[in-house]
């Protein structure tokens, strides 16, 4: 379709990306859907059907976003095909938690690569188009984490604020061109990733919080959405925090 929208989504079938890609679907955009290669195209096929996403307008890209040559050749043959890109949502993301005093260099290195190096990876190739087409959207999705600090997550806060300073930094670049780049920082949300933690621990938490109960992958999703809609057209640098009050900045 002419003018049609272009987004690329990381983590897309993970609990926020899901959310964020239905909704950017809802709002017609065609929506690239990263998935790491440990997915199929049937896993995607059962994805669609569960998560009543029309096929016509998603389509999977399997890439290992830690893989940077891997990044560049996909990410230069999705801007060949579809002429352009419209919005990047930097989303995967994993977890190897640990106190520090335990934690090895692998944990380290794994969610330094996934959460942080793949921005790079990811947004690289895609700059300087997006600024030369003098349009475009950055989305990086952080974490209260990266914000406040977690006992056992140095690793994970690490990479979660550096997304932070990146953000800030490339907004800079970006705003002559129309460009901007902004952060979204989730307070625990309702996904499988939480879903693995000790169901003491997550009541702890949910206690924690102002709002007494996590986020929900819709209103990650919502935000995203804002955020990559006209209405947000001079917010940029920004991080917009969705935590229930857990965190203010
Ligand atoms: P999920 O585990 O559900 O999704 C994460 C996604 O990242 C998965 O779909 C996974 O792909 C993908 N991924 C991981 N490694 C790679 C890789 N090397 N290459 C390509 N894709 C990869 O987590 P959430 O939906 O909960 O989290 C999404 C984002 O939100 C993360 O960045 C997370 O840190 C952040 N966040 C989450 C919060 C929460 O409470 N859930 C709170 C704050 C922030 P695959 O499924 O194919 O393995």
């Amino acid at each position: 379709m002419e003018n049609q929208k272009i987004a690329v989504v990381t983590g897309a079938l993970g609990g926020i990306g899901t959310a964020i890609t239905q909704k950017l679907v809802e709002n017609n955009y065609f929506v690239i859907a990263v998935a790491s290669p440990r997915r199929t195209e049937a896993d995607f096929d059962t994805w669609c059907n569960q998560s009543n996403i029309n096929p016509k307008f998603v389509t999977p890209l399997f890439l290992d976003v830690t893989d940077a040559q891997a990044c560049n050749n996909s990410l230069e043959s999705i801007i060949d095909k579809h002429g352009k890109v419209d919005v990047l949502v930097n989303n995967a993301g994993i977890t190897r938690d640990s106190s520090f005093k335990k934690m090895n260099a692998q944990q380290w290195h794994e969610v330094i690569d996934t959460n942080l190096n793949s921005m790079f990876n990811m947004t690289q190739p895609l700059f300087a188009h997006m600024c030369s087409n003098k349009s475009g959207r950055i989305i990086n999705i952080s974490s209260v984490n990266g914000q406040k600090g977690q006992f056992g997550q140095a690793n994970y806060a690490a990479a979660k604020a550096g997304m932070i300073g990146f953000s800030k930094s490339l907004a800079y670049e970006g705003a002559r061109a129309g460009v901007t780049v902004n952060v979204v920082a989730p307070g625990y949300t309702e996904t499988p990733m939480v879903a693995k933690m000790r169901e003491d621990v997550l009541e702890s938490i949910k206690a924690q919080v102002p709002m007494q109960r996590l986020a929900t992958p819709l209103e990650v999703a919502e935000t995203v959405s804002f955020l990559a809609s006209e209405g947000a057209a001079y917010i940029t640098g920004e991080t917009l925090a969705l935590n229930g009050g857990l965190y203010m900045n």
